[in-house]
């Protein structure tokens, strides 16, 4: 017996997903097809939760908000040439996002290469642009190193997307189980603390401010710090303002949290610390008219070459968030500290929110029908469950759905993120109705999709129903793309001319019933116009604790988001 076993053969699929299973992959996202089919059997074989998708984007949506929630990587399977490129984007989406991901691909056979093979492409230079490394094992003997290499950097220094390139032939080639040595599970990412002078001078600076600000990025939620981070807020009695993503580390419902005074806390602070958030877009770069000239920012990241982009930085403090946000805890435990909360900073914020909230409900109070933004997310609220995840995706939707709808838990919003994507939404449901089925069942998962955003993916709810999910999609649907036409408008456009020569760009179909497409597979569809029928789908899909449903929320085709304290506001960002 023991001399058969030195002779058994393993293929190339096999040693991928055993690679795979040393490293501790949970979870494989992808749709299969010549040359890697072998390869999600193997895998699933072996206890790796293989989830087919339809399509390779979706997929790698999916897969990259797996490393998101988990923190350790999750795989994307797809097939050569198309397949690959199609998850492109899900590899470049999470490399913005600083999300772990790990795609494999198969590829022609080796030789085949250049001689015009089915599906040939060259994946492993494609995908460099949208990843930290890109790579193909030399052999089936360097398959398990290789796949160590890419797990361990997606999750080592600022987290980001790898590729591996698995030629057809190493698929189904055999190789004696004697010569394949498997790595080690990688050890966890190593935890590093900043200059301990920096730490001393960041606590000087916010101890000297007159109008201190927290903004608490996604990379906070990343990196567990909220533990930390929160003892900071109360001990210290800071404000603080969550990013889209870095909502729900600390509460929503937080008295410290300024959230609903986002434009006035960064116009008027002095102090501003950031924990894992770039200055990008979505925070307007940190300059003027949007900040105070001179505002002194205190960067905390764990990316060098981060520090310093865009505005100089009174302080920088590199580093791991959790493990730095506790060495000013220190700083602040040593020699005690407290922000004065009857404050002129406190008032001025206390006021704008009071506002911001009475303006939020006065629209939302509106009878009219068809609905507005701010009443159909307002009875959502009322009625989700305080652990649900949030996704969410489209323009007017995202964002106004943001400002109403709470988070409560850390890495519980998922949304279009630092690249903008759309067509994110399902996948990312479709992940984390996966992940909590293992780890916390019974959590719910709410996607709030524009009509337009549901789109990109709509047809991920077979995905859903097949797996029986208990999603609740949420579509809010204004017939188009940023606004659309009733059906009265529409049916006058097309009458006399052709829909192909007179439809407006941003035009969808009027009253499209996207909750058939749910009843397809065997689902709940609700088709609702009113605030009653959508508490009432709503309450019935929450109770239906084991089957997914989509919801269509006809809303006013041309609502739009409150009057705005500044007008490039309404430019769909935040
Ligand atoms: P947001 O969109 O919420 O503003 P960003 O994606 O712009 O957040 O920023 C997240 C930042 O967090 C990135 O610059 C990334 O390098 C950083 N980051 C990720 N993980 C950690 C960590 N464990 N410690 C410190 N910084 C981290
Ligand atoms: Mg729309």
């Amino acid at each position: 017996e023991s001399s058969n076993r030195s002779e058994e053969r393993l293929s190339g699929a096999k040693v991928i997903a055993r690679a795979l299973q040393a490293q501790n992959v949970q979870y494989m996202f992808g749709v299969v097809g010549i040359p890697v089919t072998e390869i999600a059997l193997a895998a699933q074989e072996l206890g790796i939760r293989y989830i087919g998708m339809r399509n390779e984007q979706a997929a790698s949506y999916a897969a990259s908000a797996v490393g998101y929630l988990t923190g350790r990587p999750g795989v994307c399977l797809v097939v050569s040439g198309p397949g690959l490129i199609h998850a492109l984007g899900g590899m470049a989406n999470a490399n913005m996002n600083c999300w772990p991901l790990i795609v494999i691909g198969g590829s022609s056979e080796r030789n085949q290469e250049t001689m015009g093979d089915f599906q040939e492409f060259p994946q492993v230079e494609a995908c460099r642009l949208y990843s930290k490394f890109s790579a193909r094992p030399s052999s089936i003997e360097a398959i398990p190193s290789v796949i160590e290499k890419a797990v361990r950097i997606s999750i080592y220094g600022r987290p980001g997307a790898c590729y591996v390139d698995v030629p057809a032939d190493f698929v189904t080639l055999h190789a004696n189980v004697n010569s394949i040595k498997y790595k080690e599970c990688c050890l966890p990412p190593p935890i590093s603390l900043a200059d301990s002078a920096a730490v001393d001078l960041a606590a000087s600076v916010v101890r000297s401010a007159k109008q201190p600000l927290l903004i608490i990025g996604k990379g906070a939620a990343y990196a567990h710090a909220e533990h930390s981070i929160r003892k900071l807020v109360e001990q210290c009695g800071l404000p603080f303002l969550p990013t889209p993503m870095g909502k729900g580390v600390v509460p929503d419902s937080h008295p410290n949290c300024v959230g609903a005074a986002r434009s006035r806390a960064l116009q008027f602070a002095d102090v501003i610390v950031l924990f894992g958030a770039r200055l990008n877009w979505i925070l307007h770069f940190g300059l003027p008219p949007r900040y105070q000239p001179g505002v002194k920012f205190i960067q905390i990241d764990i990316c060098a070459e981060e520090l310093g982009n865009n505005v100089k930085p009174a302080v920088t403090l590199l580093g791991d968030i959790n493990a730095v946000t506790k060495q000013l805890l220190e700083q602040f435990d040593k020699t005690p500290w407290q922000y004065p909360p009857e404050s002129k900073w406190w008032n001025i914020l206390k006021e704008k929110m009071k506002s911001n909230e009475a303006a939020s409900k006065e629209l939302a109070s509106k009878t009219s029908l068809p609905m507005n933004y701010y009443t159909v997310f307002h009875h959502v609220q009322k009625q989700l469950p305080k652990d649900c995840f949030v996704v969410s995706e489209g323009a007017n939707t995202m964002d106004i759905g943001r400002t109403v709808l709470q988070n409560y838990l850390p890495r519980h919003r998922l949304d279009a993120g630092t690249f903008g994507t759309m067509g994110v939404g399902l996948g990312f449901a479709i992940a984390a109705a996966v992940v909590a089925k293992d780890r916390s069942p019974g959590q719910r998962v709410i996607c709030v999709e524009g009509d337009s955003a549901f789109g990109f993916s709509g047809m991920e709810v077979e995905t859903i129903c097949r797996y029986n999910l208990p999603i609740i999609v949420l579509v809010v649907n204004n017939n188009g793309i940023y606004q659309g036409f009733d059906a009265d408008t529409w049916k006058e456009m097309v009458k006399f001319q052709d829909a192909v020569t007179v439809a407006p760009p941003m035009c969808l179909l009027p009253n499209s019933r996207y909750e058939q497409v749910m009843a397809a597979f065997g689902g709940k569809g609700y088709f609702v116009q009113t605030p009653e029928e959508l508490h009432r789908s709503l309450k019935q899909a929450l109770e239906d604790t084991t089957a997914p449903s989509l919801i269509n929320v006809m809303i006013e085709p041309q609502s739009t988001r409150k009057a705005q304290d500044f007008h490039w506001l309404t430019r769909s960002n935040m």
